[in-house]
């Protein structure tokens, strides 16, 4: 790499600080933010990623069950939740939660991540017969469940204190977490936006009980709404300081905002230089996460393939159902097979790995 292009773009300082593997500053993650050089912010990414997953791409064998949409926190970002009682409401039955594992019971799918809505009324049971159903149905799948939102709330209906609410919760099946919902660590963004649901204190206290029980996690951002580039640094700093103490983050992965069928609608799509820089200064901040997660469904194939150049080694699963955002009520089916994903990542010049829920390599295929 050259250094005088990094000179003559003012990040001299910061290649400096990436190819000595120090870390950076908050001062550092907002200049990587408003440098008009998104290439060289990428080649530094570039830079980290392989330092620390070579040539590597992963890819997994998933599928998503949402299974509620009913929730009572009403966040205005959100075009998924729905009123109790309103027309769009569903809650999965056992019986339905098995039938959608059945219907894919032919393909080797390593994980199954559920997240739904908090619905208010469910009992602790309901939760413990959802694990139950799904590892009886998929018994080879790891359960991948609960974002710390709905860990509280699960918390609060088992009656128990929050370690014995989840080492009961993995007795049942539960094998990891997938980390999101904090939106932003923020309390101006969780003011104006989701005052209902718990502030980014509770959400980092949840997942550091969670790490401490032996559950890993992922974490996300959501980006592109109201958030600025100092909230977006504070929120990688929040979250590493948690990975030096718990180290039970596995994957970071920045979660593009769609504005369709929210309170926030007329905020334009993310652009394709934002969903870059998201990933490459995410990459370069977060020095202690092993993964960075470019998440197909939320940027589209194309820009999750080229964001395998900018910082990130993973795009995610087939998926088959995800009905978190979608554009029209009745489109949910949203699927990549195993040979399209391989495709995009081998042809990126990548080694495509699929792996299971914890990065072990379930099968790896050569660069073609
Ligand atoms: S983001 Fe989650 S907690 Fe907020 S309204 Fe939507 S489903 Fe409910």
């Amino acid at each position: 790499m050259n250094a005088s292009q990094f000179e003559a773009a003012g990040l001299a300082d910061i290649y400096e600080k990436v190819a000595a593997e120090e870390r950076l500053s908050f001062e550092d993650g907002v200049r990587l933010f408003r440098s008009r050089h998104i290439g060289l912010v990428g080649k530094l990414a570039h830079l980290v990623r392989q330092r620390k997953n070579g040539n590597r791409a992963y890819y997994v064998r998933n599928q998503h069950i949402n299974f509620t949409n009913v929730c009572s926190k009403r966040c205005r970002f959100c075009s998924f939740y729905a009123k109790k009682d309103g027309p769009e409401a569903y809650t999965l039955t056992m019986e339905e939660v098995e039938h959608r594992i059945r219907q894919f019971a032919h393909l080797p799918i390593t994980e199954i991540h559920m997240v739904a809505g908090v619905h208010p009324k469910l009992p602790y049971t309901y939760y413990t017969d959802l694990l139950d159903t799904v590892k009886r149905t998929r018994p080879d799948a790891i359960i991948k469940a609960f974002t710390m939102i709905e860990l509280e709330q699960i918390q609060k209906v088992s009656e128990m204190p929050l370690e014995e609410t989840i080492q009961d919760l993995k007795a049942h099946g539960l094998g990891a977490l997938p980390g999101g919902g904090v939106e932003v660590l923020s309390k101006r963004i969780h003011q104006e936006l989701f005052g209902r649901k718990m502030d980014g204190e509770g959400w980092l206290n949840i997942a550091r009980v969670a790490h401490g029980q032996g559950l890993k996690s992922n974490a996300s951002l959501l980006y592109g709404h109201l958030e600025t580039d100092e909230e977006r640094v504070d929120h990688f700093i929040q979250l590493r300081e948690l990975q030096d103490e718990t180290g039970g983050f596995l994957c970071f992965i920045p979660l593009a905002f769609h504005a369709e069928r929210t309170e926030l609608e007329g905020i334009p799509p993310t652009t394709g230089n934002l969903d870059l820089r998201m990933i490459a200064v995410s990459r370069l901040m977060l020095d202690n996460f092993p993964h960075i997660k470019s998440f197909w469904i939320m940027i589209g194939p194309v820009m999750a393939q080229l964001a395998l150049r900018y910082g990130a080694d993973d795009i995610d699963g087939t998926i088959m159902e995800y009905e978190i955002t979608r554009e029209k009520i009745e489109q949910t089916h949203q699927e990549l097979s195993r040979d399209q994903l391989a495709d995009l990542i081998r042809e990126a010049g990548c080694e495509a790995v699929e792996r299971d829920s914890f990065y072990n390599p379930v099968r790896e295929l050569a660069l073609v």
